[in-house]
């Protein structure tokens, strides 16, 4: 697809837009307008001098659409009316030639609740805010409202961070067969049988480490988060072995937040539910995904409905009062019709937690490469069940409290958490918002160090796949010390007064 920039700079912004309209397309920016062929995208800003004309022309396939926008050209008129002004005329000549009006208007990032904040940070009251967000945005009110609502919610999520606050995650990459849609690094784990016993050695002496850090630097744990991945793949000794290194590593007892997340449940038995409850764990994700039997079988997931409802009563037999479950919208071959099954089904067990996730098609997963994401459902639709999944999760006292974006979702459309009151999945925020350091422990593992004073963020990554993990333990090891090495920084920096470096 071409793009032309005429009277303007913002490449960026109205390369974004494009995608909106035209996801996964490979852009070609272009000046020279008489050649733009039969795909492309002309963005005109034309500054008179009481005015200032944008214009987009969008072609495809022998069809051409036009959109304008206007606005007073005073000395005031900055870069950010002008990025308003092209999203409405593409707004507009997208709509015309694709027949869809993107919900979101023309926000493009990952973190639209950000915006919210914002205006509420400038004094705004949610009213008003939510009446820049329809009209100059072009967000639909509904989404507006969920992005306000959340806004709040996270806001007093973050206020529970304090400046030697700390969250842990632990990588567990392994997995019983690959899901259509998976584009993590994620191993069977029946063909890693071999290298299982080392990774979870070498994966406590990590965590040990780690341990050693949080004590020796003063720093407070809030959450720890067990993810993969599917944890609840590994054997009971193996869970058992990680588990006591977590309690023998760190001081549980002022922790918030301790997450395991069994996902699958095909790998749920009752005797990995004790360790695990055992271990200190607060709450539980259990993913169906879908509870339509037909659609787990094409996302190759290897498990039945029957066997979500299992592990769920499992689990709260085992004591598990905080139970989260993930829902995907969008798969192929569901309905909207299918997914209200979904719905009705999982909320009559009442879970503490329901995240609903909008497909994406990603490039690296078998549902792209194999073709199958031609079966998803179309954005429209895949609004229309999302909208009812939200009111359901409403009228069943579930609250949104983080809502963030993915690039190449179905209809370009969001993924939120809602909870009952007090089982809000504090990490998901933690990690989502930066809010503070994110220790990690594992293949793939990415430590994320912020600043206590600022908003400065350094990584350390771990090997990704765990054969290098292993093979390269020492390597592992040896990096933890940028961690130190950051935060003596930091304390110099704060008690010298110094401020953020160049690249905050
Ligand atoms: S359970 Fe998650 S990590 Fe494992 S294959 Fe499925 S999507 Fe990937």
């Amino acid at each position: 697809m071409k793009l032309y920039l005429v009277g303007h700079t913002l490449r960026y912004e109205t390369g974004n837009l494009c995608f909106l309209f035209f996801p996964g397309e490979k852009l070609q920016v272009e000046a020279d307008r008489s050649q733009h062929g039969d795909f492309y995208a002309i963005t005109r800003v034309k500054k008179g001098q009481r005015f200032v004309h944008v214009l987009v022309i969008l072609g495809k396939n022998g069809k051409c659409t036009k959109g304008h926008a206007v606005f007073l050209n005073q000395a005031l008129a900055s870069k950010r009316e002008t990025e308003y002004a092209l999203g409405k005329a593409f707004l507009n000549a997208g709509e015309a030639l694709c027949g869809i009006r993107p919900p979101w208007g023309i926000l493009t990032g990952i973190r639209p609740v950000k915006i919210a904040e914002h205006l509420l940070q400038t004094g705004m009251q949610a009213e008003q805010a939510t009446k820049y967000m329809t009209e100059k945005l072009l967000v639909r009110p509904e989404k507006a409202t969920l992005c306000l609502r959340t806004a709040e919610k996270e806001a007093r999520i973050r206020a529970l961070s304090q400046s030697n606050s700390v969250s842990l995650y632990i990588a567990i990459p392994f997995c019983p067969t690959r899901c259509l849609y998976c584009s993590f690094i994620s191993h069977d784990v029946e063909k890693m049988q071999k290298l299982l016993p080392d990774y979870v050695e070498k994966l406590c002496a990590e965590l040990h480490a780690i341990g050693n850090l949080v004590r020796t630097l003063g720093l407070k744990l809030e959450t720890i988060y067990v993810g993969g991945g599917t944890p609840t793949s590994l054997s009971v000794p193996m869970l058992t072995r990680i588990f006591d290194t977590v309690r023998a590593s760190f001081t549980l007892e002022d922790l918030r937040e301790y997450t395991v997340e069994a996902g699958r449940p095909d790998t749920i038995t009752p005797e990995k539910l004790q360790v695990i409850r055992a271990s200190g764990c607060t709450r539980l994700c259990i993913n169906p995904q879908t509870l339509n039997a037909s659609v787990l079988k094409t996302i190759g997931r290897s498990h039945t409905p029957e066997q979500f409802f299992q592990a769920f009563s499992v689990a709260r037999q085992e004591g598990f009062t905080s139970i989260n479950c993930d829902l995907i919208v969008g798969l192929p071959g569901d309905t909207a019709k299918s997914f209200h099954q979904t719905m009705d089904q999982l909320m009559s067990l009442s879970p503490e937690g329901v995240t609903v996730h909008t497909l994406a098609m990603k490039r690296s997963s078998r549902l792209v490469s194999t073709g199958l994401a031609q079966y998803a459902a179309h954005s429209a639709e895949v609004n229309q069940m999302l909208e009812m999944a939200y009111s359901q999760l409403d009228r069943a006292g579930l609250s949104p409290y983080y809502l963030y974006r993915q690039r190449n979702t179905v209809g370009n459309l969001e993924n939120t958490g809602f909870s009952k009151p007090g089982h809000e999945g504090l990490y998901n925020v933690f990690i989502m918002d930066e809010t503070h350091t994110v220790l990690a422990a594992g293949a793939g593992g990415v430590t994320k160090m912020r600043r206590p004073q600022g908003t400065h963020i350094e990584r350390v990554f771990n090997f990704k796949y765990p054969y290098e993990y292993i093979a390269r333990f020492d390597q592992v090891i040896a990096r933890k010390e940028k961690v130190e090495e950051f935060y003596h920084g930091s304390v110099f920096q704060d008690l010298s007064g110094g401020g953020q470096p160049s690249g905050d």
